[in-house]
């Protein structure tokens, strides 16, 4: 294989490409951002500079860090082109335009070394077009690099290669897409659309067609295309409303344009003149006035939901829809046939869009592996069409199809009535065009724990956690309750899974495939127990977590934690605890504890001084760790990547950090492998705290947000607690304070919260709202 991608230019700094290369950043990689001079501007490079700076006030964020913006250099086209020279990898992001494209690839033909890929982000431009007029070796040097909006957190790109794209310089992309951007790569066939925007932009236009013509409401089509589908809680107008309702205009034009004549496209496609009306008068969706749904502000300042009438194209408040029938909500086959406009609603969409992706296998993509991955991760469909088929059954579809006297997509034929999908000597298997079984292909140096838990059986289990040998010695725990919470029966697993490694295992990794790492400690059970006055039972559920926790980090083996998503409260404690981290990139990472009038009960207090001490920038003496410890629990601070919380003292700057979220487990597991040879478990700290004096100081700056009503009342009763067990409690400046002396004291802080009725309150707002009451 050639070198590795070292340097990227990306031309053109609009949505996508400031995007592409605010995520190249990311993984570390300096970044020279292009784009055009605009007329009669003083800074030749305003506009890529611009776009920086935009991005640098976006929420959700682009960048990762502030020290990744600072590895994106900005330069236009006509001063820095010839820069190019110095780059591995060149992603043009320019407007979907072929002739311009065309324009730009015959210069950088004249400036790039050879070897050098180019790639184009085109969502609808064929590869052989873009490369007409250009050199053998260009040709060899260039390839499709779909990547999906916004880039940091769509996880698919697509890539097509053309008949004369170099297998290394395919290859050399690919490999950077998947370790450094951190995408799964899906290949696709030079065909208008690729996989994802044909598939998707065929099934907006047949929902939004068939709630017209079939007379539903918004919310009902919401309902009946949402959630039983798989579909993003939005529904499909809400999903429209999200990306921007002027889309969609731009991309049935261009398909429209493109895809070969006969396509069912064409069938489906119209003109809608309530949406042109919308986008004319600004309701392009939530970035514009609103759109399908929209949020109006009352005279009181409250806010009312409101939705278009399909039919008259006014406003009116939202109504929600009766509930489906139960069976419905969980079963196609039950959904489909629903008798009225539920059921036809739905075969509507399922019938059409089904047999649409079916009839794409060979054409757009090589299987249905692809086209499944397409739709999950470019449109975040919980289940991909193949899936969803196999859950209405392939038989079913193809009957009815037949009965309609519609035509059988040759895939559907050749299933029969097999399932796309099945489970063989605990490999999934997919249907390939052959009518043979072949086993899901896994990129090379992929470890999932799904694959794990379909071949083998676990070693141990409990009601909210288990543990899987995951090979090489390594055994894993996995936490397996709603959210990840944790309560006593992890805490219990720790412990066993602690007695098991010696002798059987050399490490243990601490990690699970659900969207949340862990959101933190069961707080429904621990309300509960409250509530009924088990005193004892919390007791020993704080203990219980204490000991446990404790034991991980004092095994005779090394402990990695592997976190993806939030890492809350409990959930962060894990982490502090581990001897090394090895974080997905896109971990939220806190300890919130307060936020519900707690405070962190399971070692939290102390591992976090620890870590905050031993900052290289953290200034010496007991009291600088203490602050900032007491700043971000108090204030529940979220890291928003781990890069970030690598800066708040969350994480060590030694930590690792994966930007595949395919590539966790693997990379955990290498980490933890390589601290066995003379693992030596830490030597327990003692805390330099500084007492009294500390708590007096701290006590004055929450009187003064007090006082400028930025920490309600509870707020200062709850800092008063934290503060307590972070000074050390009655240790003067000069006292040493035990490891134990601390957990003893956050125990009592923890069990004074968790008895104070205002603490209920909150619990009991978040449980039932999910938002912090503010008491
Ligand atoms: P955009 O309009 O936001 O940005 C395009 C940028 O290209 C502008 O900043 C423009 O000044 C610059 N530009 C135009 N001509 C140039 C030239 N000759 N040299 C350098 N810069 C030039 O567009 P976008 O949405 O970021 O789309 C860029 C590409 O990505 C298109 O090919 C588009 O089809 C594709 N794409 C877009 C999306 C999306 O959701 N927006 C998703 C996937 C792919």
């Amino acid at each position: 294989m050639s070198e590795a991608v070292k340097k990227v230019c990306v031309i053109g700094a609009g949505v996508m490409g400031a995007g592409i290369a605010a995520q190249v950043a990311n993984a570390g990689v300096p970044v020279l951002l292009l784009d055009i001079v605009p007329k009669d501007a003083t800074d030749r490079d305003a506009v890529a500079k611009g776009a920086v700076a935009k991005m640098l006030k976006t929420e959700p964020a682009p960048f990762m860090s502030a020290a990744a913006a600072r590895l994106v250099e900005t330069g236009n086209i006509d001063d820095h082109l010839d820069r190019v020279a110095e780059c591995d990898w060149i992603v043009e992001a320019i407007v979907e335009r072929l002739d311009i494209k065309q324009a730009l690839y015959a210069r950088l033909e004249q400036l790039k070394r050879p070897g050098t890929a180019v790639s184009s982000n085109t969502s609808t431009i064929p590869l052989g077009h873009l490369v007409e007029g250009r050199s053998e070796q260009f040709r060899r040097d260039f390839l499709i690099t779909h990547f999906f909006n916004p880039p940091r957190y769509m996880r698919l790109v697509e890539i097509v290669r053309g008949e004369h794209t170099d297998v290394a310089v395919a290859e050399k992309v690919e490999a950077f897409v998947d370790r450094f951007t951190g995408k799964r790569i899906v290949r696709a066939k030079d065909t208008p659309g690729f996989i994802a925007n044909r598939i998707g932009t065929y099934w907006l236009a047949v929902a939004v067609n068939a709630a017209l013509d079939q007379g539903l409401t918004v919310e009902e089509a919401d309902q009946i295309g949402g959630r039983p589908m798989g579909v993003p809680k939005t529904g499909i107008f809400g999903l429209i409303d999200l990306v921007g309702i002027d889309l969609m205009p731009l991309l049935s034009k261009s398909l429209s344009a493109t895809l070969p004549a006969g396509d069912p496209y064409f069938a489906t496609v119209r003109d809608l003149p309530l949406v042109d009306r919308m986008i004319a008068e600004g309701y392009t969706g939530r970035k514009g006035k609103g759109g399908f749904y929209r949020l109006d502000k009352r005279p009181d300042g409250s806010r009312a939901k409101l939705a278009i009438d399909l039919a008259s194209g006014d406003y009116r408040p939202e109504q929600k829809p009766a509930a489906l029938p139960p069976a419905a909500e969980k079963d196609l086959a039950a959904l489909v046939t629903v008798p009225g406009k539920v059921g036809d609603y739905a075969w509507t969409i399922l019938g059409q869009v089904l047999s649409y992706a079916a009839m794409l296998v060979g054409e757009a993509a090589d299987d249905v592996v692809a086209i499944d991955d397409a739709m999950k991760l470019g449109y975040n469909w919980k289940f991909g069409p193949f899936e969803l088929i196999d859950r209405l059954g392939p038989g079913k579809l193809a009957e009815r199809l037949r009965a309609e006297g519609r035509a059988v997509p040759a895939i559907l034929e050749t299933a029969g009535e097999r399932s796309f999908y099945r489970v063989e000597g605990g490999v999934r298997q997919f249907l390939g065009r052959d009518g043979a079984y072949h086993n899901v292909p896994r990129a090379e140096g992929v470890l999932l724990l799904e694959d794990v838990k379909r071949r083998s059986a676990p070693v141990a289990t409990s009601a909210s956690a288990a543990l899987w040998d995951v090979g090489d010695g390594v055994l894993c725990l996995e936490f397996t309750a709603k959210m990840n919470a944790l309560d006593g029966e992890v805490a219990a697993l720790i412990e066993q899974a602690v007695a098991l490694v010696p002798g059987r295992f050399k490490a243990l990794v601490i990690y699970n495939e659900g969207s949340n790492f862990s959101a933190g400690a069961n707080l429904g059970l621990a309300l509960f127990a409250v509530k009924a006055g088990a005193w004892g039972e919390v007791e020993k559920l704080v203990a219980a977590g204490q000991r446990a926790f404790k034991a991980l980090k004092y095994a005779p083996f090394p402990v990695v934690s592997a976190p993806s998503g939030l890492a809350l409260g409990g959930g962060c404690e894990v982490l502090l605890h581990s001897d090394a981290v090895q974080a997905h990139a896109e971990s939220y990472v806190g300890l919130v504890e307060c936020g519900v009038g707690l405070v962190p009960g399971w070692g939290g207090h102390g591992e976090l001084l620890d870590r905050l001490a031993k900052l290289p920038t953290m200034p010496k003496g007991p009291m600088p760790a203490v602050m900032k410890a007491f700043e971000l629990i108090s204030t529940a601070q979220v890291s928003k990547s781990a890069a970030q919380a690598k800066e708040m003292g969350f994480l060590r700057a030694s930590d690792g950090v994966t930007m595949n979220r395919d590539r966790l487990l693997a990379d955990a597991k290498a980490r933890a492998l390589a601290l066995v040879d003379g693992y030596q478990p830490p030597e327990p700290p003692v805390y330099r705290l500084p007492g009294e004096s500390g708590r007096v100081g701290i006590a004055g700056a929450v009187a003064d947000f007090h006082r400028k009503r930025v920490a309600t009342d509870y707020d200062v009763v709850v800092a008063g607690r934290l503060a307590e067990v972070l000074t050390g409690g009655e240790a003067d400046l000069v006292d040493v304070v035990s490891e134990e002396q601390l957990l003893a004291l956050e125990r009592a802080a923890f069990l004074e919260s968790a008895r104070d009725e205002r603490t209920h309150a909150r619990v009991e707002s978040m449980l039932m709202t999910g938002k912090p009451l503010r008491n």
